[in-house]
């Protein structure tokens, strides 16, 4: 049993990873100042004496025991992100030295949360770790895209300066039940759009690409990348290499919604990346890890969630 610390545990991806390492048996302190997280996500857990919540923001230093941490906090729509672009740069620069600083002292290992976004607009496709991506450094996205390369650039500074026990993941588009209903990301807009028979907003001529994980596949690849030996720091991309168009995912969405919502066209937002597949390669060999979800069974589990939330 290991005492672990989830920062941003109470988002998305972290509520559901505070589940699973509750069920493997572990103490499990969510941390979260709830910028874009929500007490509901974790509801279900407060009454487990082994889970705790923690309300504070990464970017201040903080004092706690640990045996591992994964370091999540930080928002990922870019509607939230860019809402407050310099706090989102602080929340993944500040924070990573600060959840850095408590690793080197607790002797931690521990996981970074990053990203896609650090190939940008890719020149390379499908995206190996060996790429370097193609990222505007004073864009709207940047504020995301550069602070989440930063934190990257300090795990491996202390990785070699301090010899931290580090992994870090760069995660691929992931959806699933507990999405934001309002954080604009592409997969709960469009099935909240189709339920409520509202138009699906299909940004540009929806001929951009996207590979969608399902959260219970992603959470596995993040687990087996912690559980990995010391040897692997990464970066590894973990992601579903099943690539569609948006223009599809709303066809689909709209079919399994069995909604009666047209599809209609609007701007495309600034340096949207045209085309994201992961190359999974590196996890498959050195995690024994794949995805298993089928986008079309991913989003019946997703469909349901969103049925009861707008229903409530
Ligand atoms: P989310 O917005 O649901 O979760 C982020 C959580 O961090 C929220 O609970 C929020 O309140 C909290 N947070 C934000 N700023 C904070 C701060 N300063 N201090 C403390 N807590 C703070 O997003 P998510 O989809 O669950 O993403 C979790 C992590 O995974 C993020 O770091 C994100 O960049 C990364 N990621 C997610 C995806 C994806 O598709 N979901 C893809 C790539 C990377
Ligand atoms: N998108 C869209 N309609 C929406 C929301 C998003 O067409 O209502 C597009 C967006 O322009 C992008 C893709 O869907 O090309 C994925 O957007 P999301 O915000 O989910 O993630 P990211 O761009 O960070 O991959």
């Amino acid at each position: 049993m290991k005492r672990i610390l989830i920062t941003g545990g109470a988002g998305f991806l972290g509520s559901h990873l505070s589940e699973r390492l509750l069920r493997e048996g572990h103490e499990v302190i969510c941390l979260d100042n709830f910028y874009t997280g929500r007490r509901a996500n974790v509801v279900n857990l407060i009454s487990n004496p082994m889970f705790e919540i923690l309300r504070h923001d990464v970017c201040f230093p903080l004092y706690v025991e640990v045996d591992e941490i994964y370091n999540l906090a930080c928002p990922a729509s870019p509607i939230h992100y860019q809402f407050d672009p310099v706090q989102t740069t602080k929340t993944s620069v500040h924070g990573a030295i600060n959840m850095l600083g408590l690793a080197k002292r607790v002797k931690a290992k521990i996981f970074q949360a990053s990203t896609s976004e650090i190939y940008g607009d890719p020149l390379v496709h499908p995206q190996p770790e060996s790429y370097w991506g193609n990222v505007n450094p004073v864009g709207f996205r940047s504020c995301y895209d550069e602070g989440k390369r930063c934190a990257e650039t300090l795990f491996f500074d202390y990785y070699r300066q301090h010899n931290l026990k580090i992994k870090v993941a760069r995660i691929f588009n992931t959806y699933g039940p507990r999405m934001h209903p309002d954080d604009g990301r592409v997969v709960s807009n469009f099935i909240v759009q189709a339920l409520k028979g509202h138009p699906l907003t299909v940004y540009g001529d929806g001929s951009q690409t996207r590979s969608f994980c399902y959260v219970d596949d992603l959470i596995d690849g993040v687990v087996k990348l912690m559980d990995s030996s010391d040897k692997i720091t990464g970066p590894v991309n973990l992601g579903n290499p099943d690539e569609f168009t948006i223009l599809e995912l709303a066809e689909k969405v709209i079919k399994l919604t069995k909604s009666t919502s047209r599809i209609i066209r609007k701007k495309l937002p600034e340096d949207d990346p045209a085309q994201r597949q992961p190359d999974i390669r590196m996890a498959k060999k050195a995690l024994k890890w794949e995805p298993t979800v089928k986008l079309g069974d991913g989003l019946k589990e997703t469909i349901a969630y969103f049925r009861k939330l707008i229903r409530q």
